[in-house]
């Protein structure tokens, strides 16, 4: 039995700490520390079991050691904003403690993603003999455990893989963000990137798409090529990979109101002066725009997310594909979120259940594909997000 402090009191931070309370064997104490503790109060409120809720600001490495020292706990899961993740992996180092997330660092005054700062830790990681577990969320997370579960399983060499996110999902609005807006419209309107042939290839933003019919009826959305942070750790970490691309869906309406809202400079992450004041368009959007912490009751659908990997098994060309189909409606019955938040928190516990057994172990900074894949499977089978292996394409991506 451990003790975890979880960080973030958002929509993901929200279906984390119902599913570790869930668990009680493994998580004996939660701490749920965030910016607007009333925040953490609402979510405790929600609970059969009591937690303790605390206010911190985990830009402030110093208060946060304080915290971490004051708790105690055996892992920190960061489930604030990537802001914060160097600032959290600070006050891990300072104090010994083990650390989760579900999203790479971004520094606020840029919109660009890469692992390099954290993958700087690695030694530092190593030395002080602790953990650093990065991405544990749906995408990146669970997609990196179904590549290497699939080179585990069913494929002696791994060459292509195309990750497909799609949210068949209807909140009503005409246009809200699943996730946080901030980091949800930095990532889409960058541009597309994908890895072939041991390079980065570019294309202008959403300009690469396809149709796809879902299986299982699930819908017959548009995907586009974006860039997805998994895509630099896949390319690094799988042997063989000759090309990895993400696919996400979006309808119509979410299109016409990112290019009106571009247009005009409501997306701009730089500050304008505004009335004697420097406003950043961006976060003034944000705060428009439906906490995607309150779309759990309205919003219906499905959501279906899968890796579609070809490679050879016994010498012969083979394609494997696993997926998980996630209903908005029974998260909401669940744990009171909408299943965006809910594939992002279930392997956020999980990956902290596999740490804090010592399933999952290591010294240094680790991503996804480089821990074994069976026991995180296992888990989501036994943790409300079962998945299925079907040894065919889905969709010919060209
Ligand atoms: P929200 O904006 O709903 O929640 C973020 C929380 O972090 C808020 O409670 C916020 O506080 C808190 N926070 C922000 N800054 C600080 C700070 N300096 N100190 C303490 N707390 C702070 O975001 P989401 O829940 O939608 O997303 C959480 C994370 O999950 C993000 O990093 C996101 O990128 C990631 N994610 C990962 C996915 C995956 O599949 N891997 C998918 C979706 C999201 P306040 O309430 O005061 O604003």
């Amino acid at each position: 039995m451990g003790k975890v402090l979880i960080i973030g009191a958002g929509g993901v931070s929200g279906v984390v700490v119902h599913k570790c309370a869930q668990h009680p064997e493994v998580f004996g104490e939660i701490v749920l520390a965030s910016r607007t503790k009333s925040k953490c109060d609402a979510i405790a409120a929600q609970l059969k079991r009591p937690i303790k809720t605390v206010q911190v600001d985990a830009d402030n490495v110093p208060e946060l050691v304080a915290l971490i020292k004051k708790e105690k706990p055996d892992l920190v899961l960061n489930v604030a904003l990537p802001y914060q993740d160097l600032h959290i992996m600070d006050a891990c180092l300072e104090t010994g403690v083990n650390y989760l997330d579900t999203a790479n660092y971004e520094p606020e005054d840029t919109a660009k993603f890469e692992y390099s700062w954290q993958w700087a830790y690695q030694e530092r990681f190593k030395k002080a003999g602790i953990m650093a577990l990065l991405g544990s969320g749906f995408d990146p997370g669970v997609t990196s455990v179904f590549c290497t579960y699939i080179q585990k399983h069913y494929l002696d060499e791994i060459h292509t893989i195309d990750i497909i996110d799609v949210n068949a999902g209807d909140h009503g609005y005409p246009f809200a963000t699943n996730f946080n807006p901030e980091i949800n419209i930095r990532e889409v309107t960058a541009k597309g990137r994908y890895w072939e042939k041991g390079e980065w290839k570019e294309t202008a933003p959403l300009s690469v798409k396809h149709p796809f019919k879902v299986p299982e009826n699930i819908g017959n959305p548009n995907i586009y090529l974006m860039y997805h942070e998994e895509l630099e750790s896949l390319a690094k970490h799988i042997p063989h990979l000759k090309r990895a691309r993400f696919w996400m869906s979006f309808g119509d309406s979410y299109l016409k109101h990112l290019e009106v809202l571009g247009n005009v400079g409501m997306t701009r992450i730089d500050e304008v002066e505004f009335n004697g004041q420097k406003i950043v368009p961006l976060q003034f959007l944000r705060a428009l725009l439906p906490d995607p912490a309150s779309l759990g009751p309205r919003t219906k659908g499905k959501t279906w997310i899968g890796c579609q990997v070809t490679g050879i098994k016994n010498g012969e060309k083979k394609t494997v594909t696993v997926y998980n189909i996630c209903d908005h409606q029974e998260c909401y019955r669940e744990v009171q979120s909408q299943a965006i938040s809910y594939t992002t928190g279930v392997p956020a516990m999980i990956g902290a259940k596999l740490m804090m057994s010592g399933i999952w172990k290591g010294q240094g900074v680790f991503n996804m594909e480089q821990q074994d894949p069976d026991p995180f499977m296992d888990e989501l089978n036994r943790c409300g997000l079962p998945w299925k292996v079907i040894e065919q394409a889905v969709i010919d991506l060209g």
